[in-house]
């Protein structure tokens, strides 16, 4: 199997970061919408980054089918996340029907013979085998009844061709065409999930001094990047700096920073 293309990678992380952010998309419907960022205060956004962390390190499931799924709102408090995630939704299920139509295998039938006559059954095991994007019809929502979790994951799986165990021949690759396709939607849709978050490059300034320093904290987003927190005393930054920029935290830095605020938000408790 050849390596995916850069292209391929950007779309699976950009499907990975929405399905990633749905949980905070749809809690975001039953809030009122925040008159300045963050929607929610800022130690909630590091707690955010620190379970995120954790949640890398954990197992990944085979199938990544959460009940996440977008329900009806008699009463919706943030109009702008009910629209984003209402198009969101429409218009990855509806590319994970037009990428199935070219690149999924159709459901095996089996040749059968009863006294000369023949018969081609549907294998059933075959068409419901659980890899399979299934179409919504007038009877069933199909794939659909998983939520947007399902459909980012089966096509993240597509952009990167991921083998399916078990299923191997299910999908072709994607053709260079629709992959861009993809990559478009998947950054189109990202974009429009951070914005309604309010995760779309601002800076905010946290409420805790650095541990380190005592200098003043704060933390920018970046579109399509990943989060990063400043310390304003920067070079006089007295935090640890071994293998990184003083005075700055990312990735994975951030769980440490976290844990140090959180420390010293019990000690004077
Ligand atoms: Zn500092």
């Amino acid at each position: 199997m050849t390596a995916p293309t850069p292209t391929a990678v950007r779309a699976a992380a950009d499907l990975a970061a929405i399905r990633e952010q749905w949980g905070d998309l749809l809690a975001a419907i039953e809030e009122p919408p925040a008159a300045e960022w963050p929607p929610r205060e800022a130690r909630g956004f590091l707690d955010q980054l620190a379970a995120a962390d954790a949640d890398r390190h954990a197992a990944e499931p085979v199938i990544g089918r959460v009940p996440l799924t977008l329900r009806e709102h008699p009463a919706p408090l943030n109009l702008s996340a009910l629209t984003a995630a209402l198009d969101v939704e429409r218009d990855l299920f509806a590319f994970a029907d037009h990428v199935a139509s070219r690149v999924q295998r159709l459901p095996r039938a089996h040749r059968t013979e009863t006294h000369g006559r023949y018969r081609y059954p549907t294998d059933t095991a075959d068409r419901d085998h659980p890899a399979r994007w299934r179409y919504q019809t007038a009877a069933s929502p199909g794939s659909r009844v998983h939520g947007l979790h399902w459909a980012a994951v089966w096509l993240e799986g597509r952009a990167l061709n991921d083998a399916v165990p078990g299923a191997e021949d299910l999908c072709t690759p994607l053709p260079p065409l629709l992959l861009d396709q993809l990559a478009a939607t998947a950054r189109a849709a990202r974009r429009q999930v951070e914005r309604v978050l309010g995760r779309d490059g601002r800076t905010t300034d946290l409420p805790d001094p650095c541990p380190w320093c005592g200098g003043s904290l704060a933390a920018r987003t970046r579109a399509g990047g990943e989060p990063v927190v400043l310390c304003r005393s920067r070079g006089a930054c007295s935090a640890p700096a071994e293998g990184r920029t003083r005075g700055v935290w990312r990735g994975a830095e951030l769980a440490e920073l976290w844990g140090r605020l959180d420390g010293a938000r019990r000690a004077a408790a």
